[in-house]
């Protein structure tokens, strides 16, 4: 369009387009993507007008052969409804698989409450809604550990049901539950678990943490961190600072001390590499000791496979030249927890484009 003033397309549209199609092409699925205005309009930056689409694709959206385009911007609609929809899917379904967990062997509930707080009561309400139809259609009793006399993972429980329950109704913290002796930093987390009633405590505190978490990636989503080793520009990994992650990692924790250490060693910090095409990626996670299961907890921390969720908090230069990536867990487990194979397909985000993982520095 000679002579037309072009204008960039904003970084939040472009980010949301990536974002919503996970850095593939809407047609193929290939990484490497170029954004494409759809109406070919370079003005309209409306992000239903945005097409994430690879070269190939993005020359035949573009280039005119005979009197038509090889494709059709009405196709083009069509192909980045039906990916943007199968990924908003499947990021819901992994992030589900990721830190739903019999046990957390780690919860930050300070950045829980935090990240709850910025839930208008809209959203929460309808994140609740749909955590609820999603247990519903995930009940399946053999798949329950009763051991504790109630189900640790949410679940359509009476133990989840009062968490939804507190959580659609605007609280910020469980205090539907009797803590006799509060942990010093924490009104709501009994301190140590010596008698049948802290422990039983402490196990809901774990399943209200873990409700919450669920609320917070119906509400906002959980963006696979191997979405973010997508990034091709500082500018581009910028804008997913602040942003829900769910990851699965093999990690190595340096110093990880056990929970009654938490006065002398209030923090210590894990670390996990990954390798993405050439490029080396480190993932950084502080924990805060006192919130740390339980000592096996502790020692499964220092090496070993875990998964959950977190809040991506940026990105820097490390050391070689590789990606530094920082991530504040939210909830932390060993291995998620499948329901169903077909809606959960495991490793999505993995078999999308290669990634290997490596699970020692
Ligand atoms: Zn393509």
């Amino acid at each position: 369009m000679p002579g037309s003033q072009r204008k960039a397309i904003p970084q939040a549209v472009q980010s949301a387009v990536l974002v919503g199609n996970r850095h593939a092409c809407c047609v193929c699925q290939q990484p490497r993507v170029q954004l494409h205005h759809i109406d070919g309009n370079p003005n309209n930056n409306d992000p239903a007008n945005i097409a994430a689409l690879c070269l190939t694709h993005h020359d035949m959206a573009s280039m005119v052969i005979g009197l038509t385009k090889k494709l059709q911007p009405d196709q083009v609609r069509h192909y980045k409804a039906t990916w943007e929809a199968t990924c908003a899917r499947d990021i819901w379904a992994l992030s589900r698989e990721r830190f739903t967990f019999h046990y957390c062997v780690y919860k930050n509930p300070p950045r829980i409450r935090e990240a709850l707080m910025s839930l208008s009561m809209r959203e929460r309400r309808q994140a609740v809604a749909r955590i609820r139809d999603a247990l519903i259609d995930e009940q399946d009793p053999k798949d329950r550990d009763e051991i504790w006399g109630y189900n640790l993972a949410p679940a359509t429980t009476e133990a989840t049901h009062v968490a939804l329950t507190s959580l659609f109704h605007g609280e910020d913290a469980p205090s539907y539950l009797p803590v006799k002796h509060p942990h010093p930093e924490d009104p709501y987390y009994p301190f140590g678990m010596s008698t049948q009633e802290a422990m039983t405590t402490f196990h809901h505190y774990d399943l209200w943490c873990q409700v919450a978490c669920q609320v917070l990636a119906a509400a906002r989503g959980a963006l696979p961190l191997e979405d973010v080793y997508d990034c091709e520009s500082e500018e581009e990994t910028d804008g997913y600072a602040g942003r829900l992650v769910s990851f699965r990692l093999s990690i190595r924790g340096a110093g990880i001390k056990v929970p009654r250490m938490w006065k002398t060693h209030p923090t210590s910090s894990i670390r996990a590499r990954a390798k993405r095409g050439d490029r080396v990626i480190t993932v950084k996670m502080a924990l805060r000791t006192m919130y740390l299961f339980s000592d096996t907890a502790a020692i499964n921390l220092r090496s070993g496979r875990v998964s959950g969720l977190g809040i991506f908090s940026g990105a820097t230069e490390g050391q070689s030249g590789g990606l530094e990536l920082s991530v504040v867990p939210l909830l932390i487990g060993t291995g998620g927890w499948v329901t169903d194979p077909q809606h959960y397909p495991k490793d999505f985000a993995v078999s999308r484009s290669a990634t290997t993982e490596e699970g020692r520095e």
